[in-house]
């Protein structure tokens, strides 16, 4: 399967990324089924911001309810790997609902996109996703 993604969405993700290093950064994804539009960055309020990552649940209500009004869709979600491993962790996976939702992952200065599914062919819950320039 595969997505595209809006071109400014990437380079804006690659410097939020780099610029919350060593932290994670993280934020949801908006479009429609199958291409990636918007990105909106949520504080990340995890305890070990080195090593996870928690979107700051204000965000997460007033975007979910802006999406709604302006009639997109929060397709998934992203948040940067500084340790530079280009795929969900074991403990991303601990988390995944088998819901379809996509999980975009920064890391190494590129981006890998997943879709939380069950049995997926990592770790049992994620199915590599292709991205393309939209
Ligand atoms: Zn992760």
């Amino acid at each position: 399967m595969k997505f595209l993604i809006t071109s400014g969405v990437e380079k804006q993700l690659l410097e939020a990324a780099a610029s919350a290093a060593p932290e994670e950064c993280c934020g949801l994804l908006l479009g429609r089924p199958g291409h990636i539009e918007t990105a909106v960055p949520a504080r990340n309020v995890a305890r070990d911001r080195t090593r996870s990552f928690e979107m700051d649940p204000a965000v997460l209500l007033r975007t979910h309810r802006e999406a709604r009004g302006a009639g997109k869709q929060v397709i998934g979600h992203y948040h940067s790997h500084p340790n530079g491993v280009a795929e969900p962790s074991k403990r991303d996976a601990a988390r995944a609902l088998e819901n379809g939702q996509l999980w975009l992952i920064i890391a190494a200065g590129s981006l890998t996109a997943w879709q939380a599914a069950a049995e997926g062919t990592l770790h049992n819950r994620f199915h590599p996703i292709t991205l393309e320039p939209a």
